[in-house]
């Protein structure tokens, strides 16, 4: 059984308005793999419709050799794949060791469970130092790391990410995106969807391009790095 997510042909629509025109990639064990573009262009309508938030309209999603298209999202979680949405959605109210746990709360191996929260924790030094404070009195950054370690405690191998920098300082940004390739070196596969393309590229091996609900250029990180369109519309020019 191939490990990984390949989806094939995914059309997306809200209402009658088609977001996602037929949108093929594959994201293979252990690579990290970024969906970049400009705003609207589709990246969380294609990560929300992957991990069964919202319906596919066509196509098919293939998780880790079994096909998931529209399945709800309670039991792709339970296949290996967790989405960390855009904005967060952290519990404020609870702590920092209660929202890793409600991750595992499905999860019966209590020992993996441990092993898993000593792996998040140490990954996470901040929410170690956290585990007992409300949630909602972290800062961004951290409630963005508290989102991603609670995707690991789901006990996933595939991790969604969308726009993990997004609002964070740039000393934030950068140990994100540390902490990506970390999860990554950990056997962990990550389809990543960001806006800020230049440390996308720097830490994916593949990258898919998406303008206006369609692919239009991939290919290897370095290869995109390097396209003059990618260069011009999302690197700032060469
Ligand atoms: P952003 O970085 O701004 O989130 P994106 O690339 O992730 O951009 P999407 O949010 O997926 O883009 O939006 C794709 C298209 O679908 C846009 O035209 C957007 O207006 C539309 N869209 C997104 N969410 C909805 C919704 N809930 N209802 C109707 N249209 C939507």
């Amino acid at each position: 059984m191939a490990k990984g997510l390949s989806v094939k042909g995914l059309k997306v629509a809200y209402g009658n308005i088609e977001a996602v025109h037929g949108v093929s990639f594959e994201v293979n064990e252990g690579e990290i793999v970024t969906l970049i573009g400009a705003n609207g262009a589709g990246k969380s309508t294609i990560l929300r419709a992957v991990s069964g938030m919202i319906p596919v309209k066509e196509g098919t999603v293939i998780l880790n050799g079994t096909e998931i298209t529209s399945w709800p999202s309670h039991q792709i979680t339970g296949l290996g794949m967790a989405h960390v949405p855009e904005g967060r959605g952290i519990f404020t109210r609870l702590t920092v060791l209660e929202n890793l746990l409600v991750g595992a709360f499905k999860r019966k191996d209590k020992k993996e469970i441990d092993g898993d929260l000593d792996y998040v924790l140490g990954l996470f030094p901040r929410l170690n130092e956290r585990k007992k404070q409300l949630a909602g009195t972290l800062s961004g950054g951290e409630q963005q790391m508290l989102a991603v370690g609670r995707a690991l405690m789901t006990g996933a191998d595939i991790l969604l990410l969308d726009e993990p920098s997004m609002g964070l300082a740039p000393v934030l940004v950068e140990s994100i995106f540390n902490i990506c390739i970390d999860i990554a070196e950990a056997g962990k596969t990550i389809l990543l969807v960001e806006q800020n393309a230049a440390m996308a590229l720097a830490i994916a091996d593949r990258g898919y391009v998406l303008e206006t609900g369609s692919i239009a250029i991939h290919g290897d990180a370095e290869y995109l790095s390097k396209h003059p369109d990618v260069l011009n519309a999302y690197l700032g020019g060469a």
